[in-house]
């Protein structure tokens, strides 16, 4: 950024290179959020899930996804959490939506596999050919155990091994991706290398196979930002974030072709915004909700944002699926 545009938020900065960087330009993405129960609760998580989490999609909401779904054949259908498999009607959700998808890909923590009652899981997976996508913020125990909690690593090379046995991460037919976030105030070094290294040293050491990585930079909010504040480093990360704006970033931010549902049915530019009560409002100032997408949709949608989204534009770019320029 040069100098002097120091100044500007998120949304004159976008405006300054293009107006149409803050509009839904492509519904490409639909994400899910099941809701915010999680076995584990980890030091970084932005919902601040928890096993404490209540907030749980009903059946009635995901009978309205289901019928969006059906309108618009051919999304990719991103489901997350919390975790997801938590959610009582995860089974449902996923038999009802397999073959409306393009691409049908589930969020999991790895470690839900082990919690009782859900053994059938990952098996189930490979049936459905459900593209996952797994985060291990390090190739390290200490530092997922630091990040994630203890005895999370040992758990998740164990559910990692199981996956390459039922041949996921071995071709692209079932396809296992894992997630990298930097375990601090620093953005993500590059993908490609990250990468490498994450595949020599998880094959050598643990014998482990898996298809891609994505690099995820933090957003200074949920839990990550209390972490931030406690240690007095908000301010320098959200200046980090804004000097290491990237402009060719800016034209592939995920809002452009994402849009994320919350455990109501609600509607948000992202999974960001979703965290942090940010839902896209319609022309009379109420929430738009998954019944009304269309009807929103069709008025145009308008990328809500705030200083988080620096985090998108920040180096690489950023988004669920890892850097924004390849
Ligand atoms: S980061 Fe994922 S696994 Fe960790 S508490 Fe949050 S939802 Fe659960
Ligand atoms: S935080 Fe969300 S709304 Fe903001 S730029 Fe990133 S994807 Fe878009």
């Amino acid at each position: 950024m040069a100098a002097g545009e120091n100044d500007l938020n998120f949304k004159e900065t976008m405006e300054r290179i293009d107006s149409r960087l803050l509009g839904l330009d492509n519904l490409q993405i639909l994400q899910v959020n099941l809701g915010n129960k999680c076995n584990q609760r980890c030091e970084h998580c932005h919902v601040q899930a928890g096993p404490d989490g209540q907030k749980v999609m009903s059946r009635e909401v995901m009978l309205k996804i289901i019928d969006f779904l059906r309108r618009h054949e051919g999304l990719v259908l991103d489901i997350t959490g919390g975790c997801p498999e938590l959610n009582p009607d995860f089974k449902f959700f996923v038999d009802s939506v397999c073959g409306l998808a393009s691409c049908l890909m589930v969020r999991t923590n790895l470690t839900v596999f082990f919690e009782a009652g859900l053994e059938w899981v990952p098996a189930w997976y490979a049936e459905h050919k459900v593209a996952l996508v797994a985060s291990l913020p390090c190739y390290t125990e200490e530092n997922v155990d630091k990040q994630r909690g203890q005895g999370v690593f040992e758990k998740s090379i164990k559910a990692l091994k199981m996956l390459n046995e039922l041949g996921y991460g071995c071709d692209w037919n079932l396809e296992l991706n894992l997630v990298y976030n930097p375990g601090g105030d620093f953005l993500p070094g590059s993908q490609d290398e990250l990468g490498a290294d994450y595949k020599s040293e998880l094959d050598e050491k643990y014998g482990v196979r898996f298809n891609n990585l994505f690099t995820i930079t933090n957003a200074p909010i949920g839990r990550f930002r209390q972490y931030l504040e406690a240690n007095g480093q908000l301010e320098q990360y959200q200046q980090l974030l804004k000097e290491r704006f990237n402009s060719e970033a800016a034209w592939n931010i995920m809002c452009r072709r994402l849009l994320s549902i919350d455990y109501r049915g609600v509607v948000y530019n992202c999974d960001f915004n979703q965290a942090i009560g940010l839902s896209i409002i319609n022309g009379a100032g109420k929430e738009v909700s998954i019944e009304h997408l269309e009807d929103a949709i069709s008025g145009g949608i308008e990328i809500i944002t705030g200083e988080h989204c620096f985090c998108c534009t920040a180096g690489a770019g950023s988004s669920c699926t890892g850097s924004l320029l390849k």
